[in-house]
Formats: C-alpha cells, structure tokens, sequence
C-alpha cells in the first residue's frame, strides 16, 4: 500500500471484528495496528461466547450425573462442585486464547498498541501520549452491559462480574429474558444455586418463535427456576446479613446473594471523541454505517456491536472480511442478514434459522407448519423429562424452507449444518429425499411428512 499515514489501517479494539478485519487486511498487504486497552479477543472470548459455553458445560454436568443412574451406575454421593477451580481453570483457558490472539496479530504483522484509542482529528488517533495516523479507521469497540438506572443499582451486577465471582452464590436472581439472562439462569440453576428469573414480560425470549419461548419457558420452570414474569425491580438494598433484598413491582420482595443484570448492551463509543474525528452518531446511540460499513466520514468504519445491527461474533467476523476485502480486496462479500443462524445456551439448548411461524404467516399466503415435540432417545432410560422440539415453517405455495428451530441437545450444531440447506435454497421436498441418520433426534428433520398447520396470510 502506498499512503504517507503511519498506518493504512487502524483499528481500534481488537475483539471477534476488529482481529478479523486487522488480520485480513494485514494479509492482503495493508500495514495495519490494532489498539486495545482492555483485553485481546474482545467480549467473546474474554466475558462472554467462550466463557459462557464452558460455564454451559459446566452446569450440564449434575444433569449427566443423575442420568447415569438409569444407565447402571450407582452415584452414591453427587460429586461436590468447587466454584474456584471451575472459575481459575477457565481464566486459564481465557489466557490461552488470549496469549494465541497475541500470536495470530503479530504473525500476521499487525502491529498491537496497547491502551484507549481516541480521534485527534479524521486521520488521527491517540493511544496514551502517543498518536497515530491512519489512511482509514474502524471502529470496532463492541458494546457494554447496561443496568437500568434504579436505587440500589450499585448492588448489581453484569456477566462481566459473573465470571470471576470470588464465592459461588447460594441464591441468585437474574434480571431480563433474553439470551444472556437465560443461559445464566440455566447456568446458575444447574451448579446448584437457588435462581429467580426476574422478566418483564412472558414468556422468555422475546422476537423468537412462540412454541419455542413457550417451550423454553416450560423446561426453565421444570428445572426449578423460579419464574418471575411481568416483574422488574424498583430497587434493591443490601442486608446486615450481607444479602441483598429486591424489591419488585408488584410490592413483593425477593431475597438473594447475588443480582446479575442481563437487560440489553450498548455500543461502546466513550472516550472515543468522535466529534474530533465528525463522526456523527444514530439517536439511538449506535455508529451508523451504510452497506459498506463507512460511517458518515468515508474512510471512518465500524462493525459489530457499535453499529447497532446484530450483536453476534460471526455476524461481526463477517462484517471484518467484508470491510478488509473492501479496503484492500478486489470482490467484497455482502453480509446475509437475512437468514443468521443463532443460538441460546439455555439447557436444553435452542437453534434457529430463518423465519418464526408468526413472521412467516404475516409474510406468505399459506404457509405450513411442522412440529415435532418428542422424548429424545437419551432420556428414556435415564427418566429425563426433558424432551425435544423440532420446528420447519415452510412456504406452501414454493415448498422453500423458511425456518427451522430446535430445542434439545446440541440443537446449535445440528442446526448450523441446516441452516447451509436453508441458505442454498433447500424446498420440503429437498428435506424429505434426504435419508435420515439412525437413531438420531436430527433424523426427525427429514422424517416430518405431515403439516401440524397451516397459517399465513391467505388462511382464515
Ligand atoms: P437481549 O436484548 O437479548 O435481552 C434483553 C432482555 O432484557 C430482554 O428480555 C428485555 O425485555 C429485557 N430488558 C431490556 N431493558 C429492560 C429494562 N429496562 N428493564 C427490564 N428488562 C429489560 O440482551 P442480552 O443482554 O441478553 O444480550 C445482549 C446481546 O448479546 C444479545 O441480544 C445477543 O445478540 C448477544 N448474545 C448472544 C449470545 C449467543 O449467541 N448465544 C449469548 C449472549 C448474548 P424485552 O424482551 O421485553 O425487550
């Protein structure tokens, strides 16, 4: 690259979008730094994907214990549960993918710049007493637990905290409905603690497919989760004992040794002295960027949670390939928002692709809903109630799969492969002539023949 900047790219936080994109474009030629003050690897792999699934991992394993039984082993004690070794042994893994991030930034010759980026002008920024000029700039600061403003907020805590709790807590409330208040409830529920879920709504998971958040909601409860619903809290005290006492909506109270909010992320722009740089910034306060990730200033990016789109790591690793390619690259890939498989760690877990039932039917004439609610083979002999949703929402008129959802056992890994079929294009009939795997749960993706509805625009 030519450019009389000291970089032809400067990136600033090195999270899932930022090394994506700092590594791509360093290995298409450009000279490229990346500043972070934080952590290498970003909210993913330091304070949430990563952490969380071996915390997910973690939590199944009681589950797996009094399985056993029906399977021949006597368990005459449940084995005891150390929270430290857990909690350090993950820190350690932590440091391992941070120690290979460090490695994989510098083999590809991105320079890293330790501490806070922020613009001195639109060509410009500082890290500490130093600065840097850059041919081009992304933003790429991911987001930021918020806790809604409320006497007492002190008291509460994020998943940020929850990672390196000094004491496992006897007895917990977690605040919201959405993905990281329901894996955390899971988590917490399956090491043992005594866990409220605090929602204002009902059921969880608000903006999925209604059978499953019915479904979802439905186990949380059969789990023992104490279900709180159409409930906030208006304020929270701390207790001579040392606990904490919530106080809800409702006038009720609810005592607890530990409060994690998990109500939403905000786009993480403090500091960052946008108005130095003219970056102009949505009401909402995300960083607005057009189709090709360019802010109001043409050679000022961002991806990721700071845009305010979707706030998931391969959502933003795609968007790193696409502004790399497009900076430096000859065929940029437009991202597919339209059909981003995702899933929710609860337990069991949730996998989804492409359209709801409600979304589907306000969309297509006649659309055809198959529903397979079933005891996976696993839970027969150990007595586990759990039991498996399947769900394909299908265009009648085309035969194109719309959507496609599952709650039970590695639902996310068998949904991924799916969500390729339903990326290509894939029709019912596609499904029904592929041959099942047996005995599998998966095979009754490709063995439902007959619609349990039919709804849509076109149907009374
Ligand atoms: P979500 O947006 O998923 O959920 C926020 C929840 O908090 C909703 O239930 C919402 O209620 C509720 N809420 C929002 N504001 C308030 C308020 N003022 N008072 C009470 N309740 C409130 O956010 P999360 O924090 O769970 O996660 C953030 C994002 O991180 C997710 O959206 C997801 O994109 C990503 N993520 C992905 C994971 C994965 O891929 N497995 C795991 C964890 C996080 P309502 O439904 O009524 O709006």
């Amino acid at each position: 690259m030519t450019s009389s900047h000291d970089f032809d790219l400067l990136v600033i936080g090195a999270g899932s979008g930022g090394v994506r994109a700092s590594r791509m474009a360093a290995a298409k030629g450009a000279k490229v730094a990346v500043v972070e003050s934080r952590y290498l690897g970003g909210t993913c792999v330091n304070v949430g994907c990563v952490p969380k699934k071996l915390f997910v991992y973690a939590s199944q394993y009681p589950h797996y214990f009094k399985d056993s039984i029906g399977y021949g082993y006597t368990v005459d004690n449940m084995p005891r549960f150390d929270w430290e070794r857990l909690r350090d042994n993950k820190t350690s893994e932590i440091q391992r993918l941070n120690g290979i991030y460090e490695r994989m930034l510098e083999g590809a010759g991105v320079t890293i710049l330790e501490g806070e980026g922020r613009f001195v002008d639109a060509h410009t920024v500082a890290v500490g007493d130093q600065t840097y000029s850059a041919a081009n700039i992304l933003i790429a600061t991911g987001s930021w637990p918020v806790i809604p403003e409320i006497p007492g907020d002190e008291h509460i805590v994020t998943s940020n905290e929850v990672f390196y709790l000094p004491d496992f807590p006897e007895e917990v409330i977690v605040i919201g409905g959405g993905y990281i208040a329901v894996e955390f409830a899971g988590i917490f529920n399956g090491l043992g603690a005594k866990t409220h879920l605090v929602y204002r709504g009902e059921p969880v998971l608000r903006g999925f497919d209604d059978d499953v958040r019915t479904f979802i909601s439905d186990h949380l409860d059969q789990a023992g989760i104490q279900l709180h619903y159409h409930s906030t809290i208006e304020s929270v005290e701390k207790l001579s004992t040392g606990r904490y006492c919530a106080t809800l909506n409702d006038g009720r109270t609810l005592e607890a040794d530990l409060l994690v909010c998990a109500t939403g992320r905000k786009p993480l722009v403090d500091g960052l002295d946008l108005s130095k740089a003219g970056v102009v910034l949505a009401p909402e306060g995300h960083v607005s960027v057009n189709d090709h990730y360019q802010t109001n200033v043409p050679h000022i990016f961002a991806l990721g949670d700071v845009i305010g789109r979707v706030q998931l790591t391969p959502v933003a690793l795609a968007e790193g390939m696409y502004v790399a390619d497009y900076l430096f690259g000859d065929s940029p890939k437009a991202v597919d928002y339209q059909s981003i498989p995702t899933a929710v760690f609860c337990q069991p877990n949730f996998a989804t692709v492409g359209l709801s039932e409600a979304d589907a039917a306000s969309l297509y004439d006649r659309v055809e809903v198959y529903v397979a609610n079933f005891k996976a083979m696993r839970n027969t002999l150990s007595g586990n109630p759990e039991r498996t949703l399947m769900k394909l929402v299908v265009d009648a008129n085309t035969q194109a799969v719309l959507g496609i959802h599952m709650v039970g056992e590695d639902a996310g890994e068998i949904i991924q492969g799916l969500a390729v079929a339903l990326t290509a294009g894939a029709t019912k009939a596609d499904f029904d002539r592929t041959i099942g795997i047996h005995p599998t749960a998966a095979e009754e993706f490709v063995t439902m023949r007959t619609p349990s509805r039919i709804v849509g625009r076109a149907v009374d």
